[in-house]
């Protein structure tokens, strides 16, 4: 196999620790579980790696983590890049003033939060999740983020579930995701 670091073979095998839980959280939904990919240190840092080495020249000033498993990654690449951290959450999750945006789903609505103080108006934001699913959380990170003034550097997602088009859903903005289903 290709023995350098980010090359294919690094890729296969992440692809290869993603796990596919089918009729998860319910019928007809095929989860992708990163927990096997964490548990492996190495292939963690590859991720974390790739994710950084692909934004830097974008001058990227704060991380945008979105709740639950962004965090996980969105943690270690603002380290990484040495910058801060602000989290997307959802709902009564923040505890200070926020700045708030609902998004229509399937069925009902939901709301994604950021503190007013999570990003400083001009700086240039790196937005990380797990999933890019339907698009529509990030979508909505993303015009929480112009609220608060910030602009988007770019998107970054270990998973891409290409065959739902979320990434129309995102603009011009760069969109990065390691691994792509279709
Ligand atoms: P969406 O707003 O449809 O793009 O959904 C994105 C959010 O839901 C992300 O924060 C993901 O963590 C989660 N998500 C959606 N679909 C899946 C899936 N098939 N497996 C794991 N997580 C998912």
């Amino acid at each position: 196999g290709d023995s350098h670091p980010m090359g294919s073979d690094t890729v296969s095998r992440l692809y290869n620790a993603i796990r596919d839980v089918p009729d998860f959280p319910k019928a007809g939904i095929v989860f992708k579980d990163i927990t096997p990919l964490l548990l492996d240190a190495e292939l963690f840092g590859s991720a974390v790696d790739m994710i950084c080495d692909e934004h830097r020249d974008r001058r990227v000033e704060k991380v945008v983590a979105i709740e639950s498993r962004g965090f996980l990654l969105g943690a270690p690449v603002a380290l990484r890049l040495g910058v801060g951290l602000a989290l997307a959450r959802k709902e009564g999750k923040l505890p200070w003033r926020r700045h708030r945006v609902e998004y229509e789903l399937e069925y009902g609505s939901d709301v994604i939060e950021l503190h007013e103080d999570g990003i400083r108006p001009g700086e240039r934001v790196l937005v990380v999740d797990d999933v890019l699913a339907t698009g529509g959380t990030a979508a909505a990170t993303l015009e929480v983020v112009k609220l608060a003034g910030g602009e988007v550097a770019g998107l970054s997602f270990l998973i891409e579930l290409a065959f739902l088009g979320g990434r129309k859903k995102l603009g011009a903005n760069p969109i990065q995701a390691l691994l792509s289903y279709s």
